[in-house]
């Protein structure tokens, strides 16, 4: 590609960024990070009535997350700003104004039912577009609207011919002009709509490439009319598929599509969230599921984007979590853990917890499930539990006394604080099993109980081995006190 690839995420903050719209922001990063190009951040905020406070922060947030970084935008700057777009009214008037004097573009005074009206008539009569403001050009108004009237600047769309673009997704597509109404460029507030300014700031801030979802599609007639009106050289389009559940309708909350926040607090690893994505659209070679991110920047170009929708599968996005979290060094998982553990670790307790990471490492799923896989590891008491969980098939309460003890006195005699290896916790109290004839099914799960006061837990052994001698005694001690009050 000879020229600099710049391409953009225009975002409006008018709510939560979610999956979709960050996904286009992965895209044009990928594309712009493949081709050592740049990306640029803009925020479309002109349509002032749908504004929602905080959204341009939890957008900004959401990006520096997933580590996407930009080379141009809000708090970075760069040589177009501002990027901004109600900072930039003053270039979007004087551009009406010249679209006005070149005859481009009229005011129109007309109210939406009166042009819905129209509109039904002459598609009867078959005549063309526009309403009467159209066949009186300017007549004897100046200037732009500014909020005292209620006129607003429509574009003057061709009336025959066809508009075509050869999209780098979706190949060749062309529309016929005299179906295309002449649209809103400037508002009655002096604001102008999203296409005139999308236009222009693609323009201004030399944009190569457009690639934003395929809802877009319809107006790009309207984005290269504009374009032509001003003389301006399109960029590119690329326009990128849709994305559904898997009932094949348009995702949304429904199909457990949440915000890109949500996604953090329920504990998703953005490198996870970040693989994930990239699957909604893009593919290295049509079966590799888990890829590096180098791999994908290495990878990213438009032939390998499909056409057809990509399917959100949320039990998808949980697996590749386990698949993220599995790899993690048990330093990097335990402090990310810790996060999610709302009482805060002292440096021991951290510590301990980087030595209990790799035992649930296996069956987590999400990081929000830290606090809860954990819990049982720390004081000195195992929670809460009921102590017929202690009394194993085939067993009674005597029975079970009589095992506690045995297990509690041979650790007592046989074992150190420096000396309660996982395996030869295993040895010694096989032996006391076998000694007390009971399977090592009926022991150990007892033993499980009595250590963790869970009936499902990560190995038994190497977890009295993280919990340490002293902890393991007190709570066996507690589980015979329990037994022996229900005996
Ligand atoms: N502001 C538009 C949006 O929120 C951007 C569309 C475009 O990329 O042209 O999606």
């Amino acid at each position: 590609m000879a020229a600099e690839v710049r391409v953009r995420y225009a975002p409006s903050p008018t709510g939560q960024p979610h999956i979709g719209n960050i996904r286009t922001a992965l895209f044009n990063w990928l594309f712009a990070r493949h081709h050592g190009g740049k990306f640029i951040v803009r925020v479309e905020d002109t349509d002032q009535n749908r504004l929602v406070p905080g959204a341009v922060e939890a957008i900004l947030d959401g990006l520096r997350w997933l580590n996407i970084d930009w080379d141009e935008g809000p708090e970075v700057d760069g040589p177009h700003a501002p990027y901004v777009q109600s900072q930039r009214l003053e270039i979007y008037q004087r551009l009406t104004e010249q679209l006005l004097d070149q005859g481009n573009a009229y005011y129109c005074y007309c109210s939406r039912e009166e042009l819905e009206r129209l509109r039904r008539t002459n598609r009867d009569s078959g005549a063309g577009n526009g309403c009467n403001c159209r066949r009186q050009g300017r007549a004897g108004a100046v200037g732009v609207p500014s909020g005292d009237d209620d006129r607003v600047v429509r574009f003057a769309m061709p009336e025959s011919g066809v508009t075509q673009v050869h999209d780098l997704i979706r190949g060749d597509v062309e529309w016929r002009n005299e179906l295309q109404e002449d649209f809103v460029i400037l508002k009655s507030d002096g604001f102008p709509t999203y296409h005139l300014a999308v236009v222009t700031d693609d323009h201004l801030m030399e944009i190569s490439h457009v690639m934003r979802a395929e809802e877009w599609l319809p107006s790009t007639p309207r984005h290269l009319q504009l374009n032509r009106a001003f003389g301006f050289q399109p960029p590119r389009f690329a326009h990128l598929p849709m994305i559904t559940g898997p009932d094949r309708a348009k995702l949304s909350k429904r199909h457990g599509a949440t915000a890109i926040g949500e996604y953090r607090d329920e504990g998703y690893l953005p490198e996870a969230l970040l693989n994930f994505m990239v699957l909604l659209g893009w593919s290295l070679d049509g079966s590799s599921e888990v890829v590096t991110l180098q791999q994908i920047i290495d990878n990213f170009t438009l032939d390998r984007i499909t056409k057809s929708a990509a399917i959100f599968d949320q039990d998808k996005l949980m697996w590749m979590n386990g698949v993220y979290i599995r790899d993690l060094t048990p330093g990097d998982l335990s402090s990310r853990m810790a996060s999610f553990i709302p009482r805060q670790l002292d440096a021991g307790e951290q510590d301990y917890l980087c030595r209990i990471a790799p035992l649930v490492q296996e069956r987590l799923k999400r990081l929000d499930d830290s606090d809860d896989m954990t819990a049982y590891f720390f004081g000195e008491l195992a929670p809460e539990y009921d102590a017929l969980t202690l009394v194993q098939k085939g067993m009674d309460s005597v029975a079970t006394l009589s095992a506690l003890k045995a297990a509690l006195d041979d650790l007592t005699a046989n074992t150190a604080e420096a000396d309660f290896g996982h395996e030869k916790l295993e040895s010694l109290l096989g032996e006391t099993g076998q000694r007390l004839e009971l399977s090592r099914r009926q022991f150990f799960g007892l033993l499980r109980t009595a250590a963790t006061g869970r009936t499902v837990s990560p190995p038994l052994f190497e977890t009295m081995e993280v919990m340490g001698r002293d902890r393991v005694l007190a709570r066996l001690r507690l589980a015979t006190q329990k037994m022996g009050a229900a005996a």
